[in-house]
Formats: structure tokens, sequence, C-alpha cells
């Protein structure tokens, strides 16, 4: 047995827990840069709950609030230089993986003067200012993952970069500020997180130690799958889902995603469609791509997520998410090529090759 396991986040769970742990904002200095969407922030309540802490312990802050869904490089790099102007000691991020993604791309921009299409080589010459994370969907875990995933209009697809330094130094995670949330957000942002575990749990780098919590993270998952087609929305459930997303952020912190997210960026990209929701309209046919190499690890997510087969669990993915697009065949050859020079496909346990993400594309979505 051989693996690496490094997570760099310290992690608050629970009702009230930024006033209950206030104290760790102190470590951080006394100028914040807090990052958020245009309404993710407020709506939630994580915002006033935040700026009530600073208040009471004297650190003064910035709101930089223009954060857009599947932010791109230009958006981050307004935010950057926002965050040299205040001179910011740490950056909050707060919201959905758009706000907490763009955190991260501008606690690196504060401190290094870049274009920030070099983001992605990972290689800064001053370590980014410390990150804390406020989650307000449960979804992309991007409270626990060094990842930030920005949308690059020269490449014409999202692609991730992040490093040791882009972990959240501190993650705080309080179900009450999902509440909040639409039911779509809520269902797309869960099928995000699901993929996470699942991804991970079929995925060239899994190990024993990241298998353990995907399966933990299905076994809730699957406890929560009733409420999601019921719309039944309570705080357990909410609990629930967001214990879930950020054990599957821990997965991928170790694993990285696979072909489900390399293709689901073009459905993004192009087709405007939530990140959740792409991932999920390809989930089936990932699944039965997969089973070939993968039939026993299949067979227990299935166990786990208490469905018979990989159709009644893709019918369930159906029911909550409408399938509402359809590709031509130009837009499938396309995005299979931009699928093929994704990283995360080559993370992939079967290997791929760009007719089979055609044939998956066009059973999918065709
Ligand atoms: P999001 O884009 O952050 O938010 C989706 C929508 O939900 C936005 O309109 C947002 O409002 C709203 N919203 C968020 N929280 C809310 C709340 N509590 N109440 C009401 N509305 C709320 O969605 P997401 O799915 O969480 O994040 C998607 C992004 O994360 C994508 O860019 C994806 O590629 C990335 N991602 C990152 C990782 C990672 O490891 N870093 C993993 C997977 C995905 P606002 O517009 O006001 O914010
Ligand atoms: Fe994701």
């Amino acid at each position: 047995m051989e693996f690496k396991y490094y997570l760099g986040t310290k992690v608050f769970f629970g009702k009230d827990c930024i006033f209950n742990n206030r104290d760790e904002f102190s470590d951080f200095g006394k100028r914040a840069f807090i990052v958020t969407g245009k309404t993710s922030g407020k709506k939630s309540g994580a915002l006033d709950d935040v700026l009530k802490v600073l208040n009471q312990l004297g650190i003064s802050s910035f709101i930089f609030d223009r954060v857009e869904n599947n932010p791109t490089l230009e958006n981050v790099e307004e935010g950057g230089n926002e965050a040299a102007k205040f001179k910011a000691d740490f950056v909050i991020g707060i919201g959905g993986g758009s706000p907490l993604d763009a955190a991260k791309a501008i606690a690196v921009l504060a401190v290094n003067r870049m274009d920030p299409r070099e983001l992605y080589t990972n290689r800064f010459d001053k370590k980014p200012l410390p990150i804390l994370a406020v989650p307000t969907t449960a979804g992309t875990g991007s409270e626990v993952t060094p990842y930030s995933v920005l949308t690059n209009n020269d490449a014409q697809t999202k692609m991730s970069f992040g490093n040791n330094d882009t972990f959240p130094a501190v993650a705080f995670l309080d179900p009450r500020y999902t509440l909040s949330m639409s039911r779509d957000t809520t269902v797309n942002t869960a099928i995000d997180a699901l993929s996470h575990a699942i991804e991970g749990y079929l995925n060239k780098r899994s190990m024993p130690v990241s298998d353990l919590i995907a399966e933990q993270a299905l076994k809730i998952f699957g406890e929560c799958m009733d409420s999601l087609v019921k719309e039944d929305f309570n705080y357990d459930i909410r609990e629930k889902l967001l214990y879930a997303s950020m054990l599957a952020g821990m997965v991928i912190a170790q694993t990285g995603t696979t072909l489900m997210h390399g293709m689901g960026y073009s459905l993004t990209y192009f087709k405007d469609l939530p990140h959740g929701k792409a991932n999920g309209l390809l989930m089936r046919e990932y699944l039965k791509f997969n089973y070939e190499n993968a039939g026993e690890k299949i067979d227990n997510i299935l166990k786990l997520l208490n469905a018979e087969s990989i159709d009644e669990l893709g019918n369930i993915l159906d029911k909550l998410l409408c399938q509402s697009i359809s590709l031509s065949k130009e837009e499938i050859d396309f995005y299979a090529s931009q699928t093929m020079k994704q990283k995360s496909t080559y993370n992939n346990l079967r290997n791929v090759t760009r007719e089979d993400v055609e044939v998956i594309y066009q059973r999918s979505v065709g």
C-alpha cells in the first residue's frame, strides 16, 4: 500500500459554529477581505454573522460581492486588485463553490503581481493570503479542497488550479446557511457532492482512506435521496447534505475528479447548465461505461444509495434534474475534444478514448 493523504483545513461543523469559534478569526490579522456572490452571503445569513464577529473582534473588512456564478479569470483579477488595494491580511469566502473558489484565486492574486492565466501553473512567488471558507451550498466541498475552478474564456472551458497553500485554513460549516437555497440549487449542488463521492471512489488515485470517506458520504447521501425527491428539506436533511458534501470534498481533495466532471464542464460553459446538473445528466452513462472495470465498486455504490440498478439511480436523477438540452453531432464532436484536454479525464478508472466520450454524450444528451 502506498499513498499520500493531506488535508490542510481545520473544520468547524454545526449550528452557530462561527459564533462558538470566533477567536479563530483573530489568528489571521486585522483586515479581512470578504468574497461573496450577489445574494448568497446575505440570503443565507452567513455574511451578517461574519460581520458581527469581525466587529466584535475589531477586525475591519471590505466586501467584494461581485463574484459571478462559474467565476472567470477576469472576475477574480478584479477581486485580486481590490484585495491588494485594501491591503488585506486574509480572505473570507462566503457562498457556494463560485465565491469559495474565487476567494482562493483572490488570495493568490492579492499578493502576487501576475496574469490570472498564470494561476494554472500553480507556482506563486508569494504564499497566498490565508483563506477562511463559509459554504452556503452543500455541494462542491470547496471549503476542504485546494481547488479553484475558474472559467477560462481563452480555452472555452473551466479549468482548476490549486496547491497545498490554497486549502482554506479554516472552514465553518453551519447547516443553517444552506436553508435558504432554492429547490433547484439544493438538488443540483447535492448531485455535485454525489458525483465527487463517486468519482473519488472510481478513480485511479483512490486509496483505502479516501474510499472509506467516500463510502460514508454515499451512505449519508442515500439516506437523503427520498427527501430530495419529495422536496422535504428540513434542518436534519440540510445537516446531512452539508456533512456528505464535506466528506466528498475531502475525497476529491486527495483523488481529484474524473470523466464526469471533465465532460460536464462543456455543458456548463456552452449550455449554461449548473455544475451539479451537468454532472448528474451524465451520471447514468458514466456508471455504465465504468462498470466493465469497476463492477464491484459500482455495485457497492448502488447498495449504499439503496438503488437496485444503475437504471434505477438514473431514473431518480432524471426525476430530480429534468433533461433540458440536446446536443447536435457537431457539438458532441467539439465537446468530446474539449473533454480530452481535461486532466481529470485521465484519473478515470477505465481508460477513456474520444469515441467513448462521444458515445456517453450521445446517450446522455444527444
Ligand atoms: P454557486 O455558483 O456558488 O451558486 C449557485 C447559485 O446559488 C447562485 O445563484 C448563488 O447566489 C445561489 N446560492 C448559493 N448559496 C445560497 C443560499 N444559501 N441561499 C440562496 N441562494 C444561494 O454554486 P455551487 O454549485 O455551490 O458552485 C459551483 C462552482 O463550484 C462551479 O464553478 C464549480 O466548477 C465549482 N466547483 C468547485 C469544486 C472545488 O473543489 N473547488 C468542486 C466542484 C465544483 P449568488 O449568485 O449570490 O452567489
Ligand atoms: Fe464538482
